[in-house]
């Protein structure tokens, strides 16, 4: 059976596909291969409006089993910020680069690393053509270094250690990332729904 990832970001992907493996029976598709699909903006005020309207807007439009994720990293202490504005956090069409950058900058004055909390949340909103049918969470707490470390990952990561953890997301391999990351809390909750889906 085939599910559509409701993104072209190729790192969720990524993960994804690698999380689905254990799934034989579904294969996973993306945006990437319904260019003339225009996504609608994310007008939600959290992660779960987000993912929901993503996977409903493209399942019916596209007549398809979709699964959106709407993800973001929250700093309690900077009132939530980035949240649901982590991708555009400095700007409509910023890097991941100057968000890092913009986060380090508003983070400045924060030293203790109770303060420096953190957490990485993320949505998972599953939508047949007629509509919603699951939507999960996981999250996965830690704290912002002050400065990057690390090459892989995308986002955040090189900023982020979970807590119990040394290494930042971007030092640790992609695989140990895929089995502790709030994206695969999130999947877990989706697991025994995807196990039973069947066309
Ligand atoms: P979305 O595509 O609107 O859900 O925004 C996701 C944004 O949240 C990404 O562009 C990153 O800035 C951040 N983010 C979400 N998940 C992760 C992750 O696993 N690692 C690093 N950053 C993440």
């Amino acid at each position: 059976m085939e599910i559509l990832l409701a993104t072209t970001n190729l790192h969720k992907i990524r993960e994804f596909k690698e999380m689905c493996k254990a799934f034989a029976h579904l294969e996973i598709l993306s945006l990437h291969q319904f260019p003339d699909y225009i996504c609608p903006e994310e007008v939600g005020t959290n992660f779960k409006e987000n993912a929901i309207f993503k996977a409903e807007h493209a399942a019916k439009h596209l007549n398809r089993w979709v699964l959106a994720d709407d993800s973001g990293l929250v700093v309690p202490r900077l009132s939530g910020k980035p949240g649901i504005y982590s991708r555009r956090f400095a700007g409509l069409e910023a890097t991941d680069e100057e968000n890092r950058k913009k986060l380090l900058l508003e983070m400045r004055q924060l030293i203790n690393k109770e303060d420096r909390a953190a957490y990485y949340e993320c949505c998972l909103a599953l939508s047949s053509p007629i509509g919603l049918q699951k939507c999960v969470q996981g999250i996965c707490e830690g704290f912002i270094l002050n400065e990057a470390r690390g090459r892989n990952g995308f986002g955040y990561d090189s900023l982020f250690v979970k807590n119990d953890y040394e290494k930042s997301f971007a030092e640790i391999d992609e695989a140990v990332k895929n089995r502790i990351s709030h994206r695969r809390k999130a999947f877990e909750r989706l697991s025994a729904f995807l196990e039973n889906l069947r066309d």
